[in-house]
């Protein structure tokens, strides 16, 4: 790679517009065409840092993915959903309704079908922009992320629905919450069992028969919490997710006992009680 400039086998020096210089050594190079024409290089090198070992200390969030809201947190905050499909949607169905006026094999035609690819891009990019962005504020802000397993979140939907979740490009914004957290030395979580997220309340724990999907706020009646319907459900998820985390370092911390008994006896037991964290101190100030 020169300045704008890669140099590639068979092609030789191409140009092209860098969205990030990168570091450290050169392994290999993918080329692709999307259906509108435009080639895409993808270079990946590798900067020789370790991944940073995963920690759970801090804060942590639940995430409830919505279709009113794309996204709702624990902490109460609301990720609207993205607007750009609506925006789109009419020009789609302009070009759409253009190509299928051109007459079949001719050269408008083709012109024609590149214009409704152009679309279909420009969709699917600001898609990634906005997946991208939130991703990142939700790492950045977070230690542990606790999210709902989509294929447990698709069962319970019906599948009017499926259309709008498949719009809603979820399984895209997950797999970016998961390395951009990977790459930080976060935890990412997710809740594959199921569990009624919106109709338990997340502070008694009282769970209610039915919570028909247009209500969207109600008052527990057990302990009398006023609940946001979304919120509640994330709050749920993320408890849910610390859950899973307190198994999982008390299984490893009991192991680590086990193997540290079994090879210095005395001593290494008491080690071995020292790396058991007291309960609750992780957590302890997220709990509530
Ligand atoms: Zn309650």
């Amino acid at each position: 790679m020169e300045g704008d400039y890669l140099k590639l086998p068979k092609f030789g020096r191409v140009y092209c517009r860098v969205s990030r210089q990168p570091e450290g050594q050169f392994k290999s190079v993918t080329l692709s065409q999307t259906p509108s024409g435009k080639y895409y290089a993808s270079c990946l090198f590798d900067d020789g840092k370790e991944k940073p070992k995963q920690s759970a200390d801090g804060k942590a969030i639940g995430i409830d993915l919505g279709l009113n809201e794309f996204a709702i947190t624990s902490d109460g905050s609301k990720h609207g959903s993205p607007k750009y499909h609506r925006k789109y949607e009419q020009k789609l169905a302009n070009k759409q309704r253009e190509l299928s006026r051109k007459q079949k094999g001719s050269n408008n035609r083709r012109k024609a079908r590149v214009k409704v690819a152009k679309v279909h891009e420009k969709i699917t990019r600001c898609r990634e922009d906005f997946c991208h962005k939130l991703s990142r504020n939700l790492v950045d802000e977070n230690q542990v992320i606790v999210v709902e397993n989509l294929t447990v979140k698709n069962m319970v939907r019906n599948s009017k629905l499926a259309k709008s979740i498949s719009d809603a490009g979820w399984g895209q914004f997950l797999t970016m919450l998961k390395y951009k957290a990977e790459w930080e030395g976060k935890t990412y979580i997710e809740v594959d069992r199921f569990f009624p997220s919106s109709k338990t309340c997340h502070h008694c724990l009282h769970q209610v028969d039915s919570l028909p999907l247009e209500i969207r706020n109600w008052e527990c009646l057990s302990c009398g919490t006023q609940h946001d319907r979304d919120v509640n459900a994330a709050k749920n998820i993320r408890d849910e997710g610390l859950r899973i985390l307190r198994v999982r370092n008390f299984e490893e911390t009991s192991k680590c006992k086990t193997h540290s008994r079994q090879a210095a006896g005395r001593v290494a037991a008491a080690s071995g009680q020292r790396v058991r964290p007291a309960k609750g101190t992780a957590f302890g100030g997220i709990a509530g």
